[in-house]
């Protein structure tokens, strides 16, 4: 993630908001429509608390404001904000939202290990909506 620079597209999903120290991408994966990532930009970091004060308020203010964005784009009944980073350690919130017909509601949503895609046209119509 460090090496990537601070691309508006990859292979895993397109950047809808651009920080001032993260980049928020919707994910093309099929795992649940407006399942985002927030990057954490700048140097090298892989715990959150490695950031300083005002870093880590940077980062926070613009996870939400990904948060709000999927809030009005998806009307969600609740967003997860989830910080694993166990098989990537570079410092990543996975937001996603939760619909009212949730399979398992008491779960971290179970990531599927088919790596279906969202379809095309949905994805590229969600992404317009996030970037509002
Ligand atoms: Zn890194």
């Amino acid at each position: 993630m460090c090496a990537q620079g601070r691309p508006d597209e990859t292979e895993h999903g397109a950047r809808f908001l651009e920080g001032e120290v993260s980049d928020a991408y919707l994910q093309k994966s099929n795992v649940q429509r407006g399942y985002s990532v927030v990057v954490w930009r700048g140097r090298h970091v892989a715990e959150p608390t490695e950031l300083s004060p005002d870093e880590a308020s940077r980062y926070w203010l613009e996870v939400l404001e990904a948060g709000r964005r999927i809030e009005r784009a998806f009307e969600p009944v609740k967003l997860n904000y989830d910080l694993l980073g166990n098989s990537l350690p570079h410092l990543h919130t996975h937001v996603i939202p939760r619909y009212a017909r949730d399979p398992k509601p008491g779960w971290p949503f179970p990531f599927p290990d088919d790596d279906g895609r969202a379809d095309e046209r949905q994805f590229r119509r969600d992404l317009e909506a996030l970037r509002g």
